[in-house]
């Protein structure tokens, strides 16, 4: 049968491609995913030991010039792992970028500590460095040798900014601030892989990074994560606890609260094998942000995805933000529409200082998130994604935007 089906809003991005549906975005496995898991099943290597989790890592660590990898089983355990050796505790406060993915904000509450949500700039849509470096010097003093927040008293142990949708942050800033403070900073690079700020590659600019590898991301092991680091300690401490803390393997003796967050061999080997394709799917994700923009600049009540001066972007999720005033086409129902004419499209997130679990954080001096949140869509970018498809996409944006002027 025929039938068109129209995405929801529930469906994942990363689910498989539905006929007639062009989707959001979805995974590329035609490299050597079979021939490496393949090699794990005839092995019988499919556990947390085998040698492609070692490989995993080294390679993820050569590709981003990072001394240590520990690789996970997705990447919300490597942003809960990455704040446990960054330090933080139970009661501590953890700056965070709020218009983001809640993963990052979910790890922090793990720990029993508190986020404190920064907003976006313009220019990046990323944490805005200057009101992070606004907060710590205006809201904030030095009690004791610690960063003590005025409002509630509690100690700032890390900032933790997230490079979304494929664009670095601003780090400089920050990470002067972070010095100048003595807090650590933690990296949330899982939408931003293979992304660089000023020549460097994200993911090697704070004390500690986190990547995913779920199935939306530009590389998928089908679930994975991996905690990078340039401190041999935090690395080896990141070890220990994914692996249930064990002081002793033999004597089973543990010596922390630890975790079994460990990635397995079968995953490990597809993501080695997709990673050997990382650059040609960049590569893709570019090439398809300026079919996007050729197509798209200069239309009436649109912005296009930005790409800030210090930023190389690896564009993973194509985004744009509509106008309200001028395109007069709410984004509800250019998401509807375009969802009838199977064309996927989908909201930027809800800013997490919003969401109902966290409607009680601090939240300082909110204003761009709110807006970009009002305005974002994101627009089809699989790498397989065909030109007539992307054709189609800014067709019927194009008629949205005419049938209501
Ligand atoms: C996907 C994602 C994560 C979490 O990764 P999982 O592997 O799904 O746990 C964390 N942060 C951001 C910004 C993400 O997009």
């Amino acid at each position: 049968m025929d039938t068109v089906r129209v995405p929801t809003l529930s469906e994942e991005p990363g689910a498989p491609v539905l006929e007639n549906v062009i989707p959001l975005s979805v995974p590329d496995i035609c490299g050597n995913e079979w021939k490496y898991v393949k090699e794990c099943l005839d092995t019988g290597w499919v556990s947390s030991a085998g040698s492609f989790v070692e490989r995993f890592e080294r390679e993820v660590a050569a590709y981003l010039g990072v001394e240590h990898a520990v690789a996970t089983v997705n990447g919300t355990a490597a942003l809960h792992i990455a704040l446990r050796v960054a330090g933080v505790k139970p009661d501590d406060e953890v700056l965070v970028s709020t218009l983001t993915f809640i993963a990052a904000v979910n790890a922090i509450q793990y720990c029993g500590a508190h986020p404190v949500f920064m907003d976006s700039e313009r220019v990046s849509w990323n944490m805005d460095p200057l009101k992070v470096v606004e907060f710590l010097e205006k809201e904030c003093t030095v009690k004791q040798g610690q960063l003590v927040n005025l409002a509630t008293g509690r100690r700032i142990a890390a900032i933790l900014p997230v490079h979304i949708l494929g664009h670095p942050v601003n780090m400089d800033p920050i990470l002067e601030a972070a010095e100048r403070f003595q807090i650590p900073v933690i990296e949330d690079a899982a939408e931003s892989l293979g992304a660089s700020y000023n020549g460097k590659p994200v993911g090697t600019l704070g004390d500690v990074a986190c990547l995913s590898f779920n199935g939306n991301k530009i590389i998928t092991s089908g679930g994975g994560g991996m905690v990078v680091t340039r401190h041999a300690a935090w690395a080896k401490h990141a070890r220990h606890l994914t692996t249930q803390a064990k002081a002793d393997a033999v004597e089973y003796l543990h010596d922390e609260v630890g975790h079994n967050y460990r990635l397995v061999n079968i995953l490990a080997a597809l993501g080695v094998a997709q990673l050997e394709r990382l650059p040609e799917f960049i590569r893709r994700k570019r090439e398809i942000a300026r079919r996007y923009e050729a197509a798209l600049r200069g239309m009436e009540g649109l912005t296009l995805m930005p790409e800030a001066p210090w930023a190389w972007s690896t564009f993973w999720l194509y985004t744009v933000l509509l106008n309200p005033n001028v395109f007069s086409v709410s984004k509800e129902d250019v998401i509807q529409s375009m969802g009838r004419c199977g064309v996927q499209v989908r909201p930027i997130w809800h800013p997490i200082h919003r969401q109902p679990v966290y409607h009680h954080a601090q939240a300082y001096r909110i204003e761009v998130a709110d807006d970009l949140h009002r305005r974002g869509v994101s627009l089809p970018c699989s790498g397989s994604l065909s030109e007539e498809a992307q054709d189609k996409v800014v067709r019927e944006l194009r008629r949205l935007a005419e049938r209501a002027t």
